[in-house]
């Protein structure tokens, strides 16, 4: 959806990389023009915004669904229906992620969410995972590594791929990653029963992000040191899902305070991991082939296994600034800069600096969205 759209915003509280300051913020073919005392240049519709913030919009790098639809079901409506509920929560950039399944099934997943609006790729979270800890995913579906297997899988999709979920302990992992990293897209730890060692390995042979960190992998034990510790210890990008169900707020709180204490605050990303429940009242719904319930702000499967969540970044990042005591610029880092610069794509998005992409977000002063911009031109209003 390119745009042309020119806007001047003004009279908000800017949220930028070096602080936060009162200004206007030109908008000009879909792109941050100028940003502090910006005069009108006239003849261009305006955007008072009393005050509010004005932050990058949001990106999520862990997306299976919201409003009901899920992305593995391979449905371009249901992929629209997605983005368009997590732009009303502030979020302008998602990978969709799809979970293991029959392949053609998962090459239609991909083929429906390549170029909707506010899609920015695909996050594979398998299928070359650990039946051990598989979690929600079904593992009937998982696969040992295999190039062949993997070009097949991705065959056509190889620009739209951005990250790539695999267990690093299966024999034949470690070569994956290299071709994981060929194509141009993250390789990530998850669903790994890795120990220390071996997730190490994995780290020095290419793979720099881990997939909800703390979930569905080997914890922190202090003679076994675990997938944790390997990934607080690499300088991979970490994800933590914030949601207080998926990790205790005492975890959110030593990842952070151990992160600022390196001056890697940069490493962490939070991300939803959304399924198709986040948005809707209590009831089943579907992740890939699964039946997952919702009650009481919780999904699982049947037999009680968390399956995703019912989160979205507006809520994460709140939660992180209240948990983990963060200042506001620190706390929209974790939704905005740092996802970006896991894709690579920091220059364009995530921050608030002239030559950006203007994919906004308008915040009220309590942090609830007021509204989202895709290019400059307002998208949703609130939630
Ligand atoms: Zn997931």
């Amino acid at each position: 959806m390119e745009s042309t759209a020119n806007l001047l915003i003004r009279n908000a509280r800017l949220v930028t990389p070096t602080g936060v300051r009162v200004g206007n913020c030109f908008v000009r073919d879909g792109r941050i023009a100028a940003l502090g005392e910006v005069k009108s240049p006239g003849r261009v519709p305006e955007l008072d915004t009393d005050g509010r913030y004005l932050a990058p919009g949001f990106l999520d790098l862990h997306v299976h669904g919201g409003a009901g639809a899920d992305f593995s079901a391979g449905d371009p409506d249901a992929a629209r229906a997605i983005a368009a509920f997590h732009a009303q929560h502030g979020t302008t950039g998602l990978l969709a992620t799809i979970v293991p399944g029959p392949r053609d099934r998962m090459r239609r997943a991909m083929a429906a969410a390549v170029g909707v609006p506010g899609v920015l790729g695909i996050h594979l979270e398998g299928p070359f995972l650990n039946p051990e800890k598989a979690g929600a995913l079904d593992p009937t579906w998982f696969l040992p590594p295999s190039r062949d297997a993997f070009r097949k899988l991705v065959a056509g999709f190889e620009g739209a791929i951005k990250l790539v979920t695999l267990a690093p302990e299966l024999p034949g992992a470690l070569d994956l990653v290299a071709e994981i990293g060929a194509i141009g897209a993250v390789p990530a730890l998850g669903h790994t029963a890795a120990t220390f060692d071996q997730a190490t390995a994995a780290f020095h042979r290419g793979a720099h992000h881990v997939t909800h960190l703390g979930n569905a992998m080997t914890g922190l034990h202090h003679r076994n040191p675990g997938g944790v510790g390997a990934a607080l210890l690499s300088g991979a990008s970490l994800e933590l899902v914030c949601d207080g169900v998926h990790v205790h707020p005492a975890f959110v709180r030593l990842v952070v305070e151990f992160l600022r204490g390196r001056g890697e605050l940069g490493r962490l990303s939070l991300v939803s991991d959304a399924t198709a429940p986040a948005g809707m009242p209590d009831g089943s719904y579907r992740l890939g082939d699964r039946d997952v319930h919702l009650q009481r702000g919780e999904v699982r499967l049947s037999d009680e296994t968390l399956a995703g969540s019912t989160l979205t970044l507006d809520q994460a990042m709140q939660n992180a600034l209240q948990l983990a005591h963060l200042s506001l610029e620190d706390a929209l880092t974790l939704v905005t800069a740092n996802p970006a610069r896991v894709l690579g794509l920091d220059s364009q998005l995530g921050t608030l600096t002239v030559g950006a992409r203007a994919d906004l977000v308008l915040l009220d002063p309590d942090l609830t969205v007021s509204s989202t911009l895709h290019r400059g031109e307002i998208t949703s209003r609130g939630s």
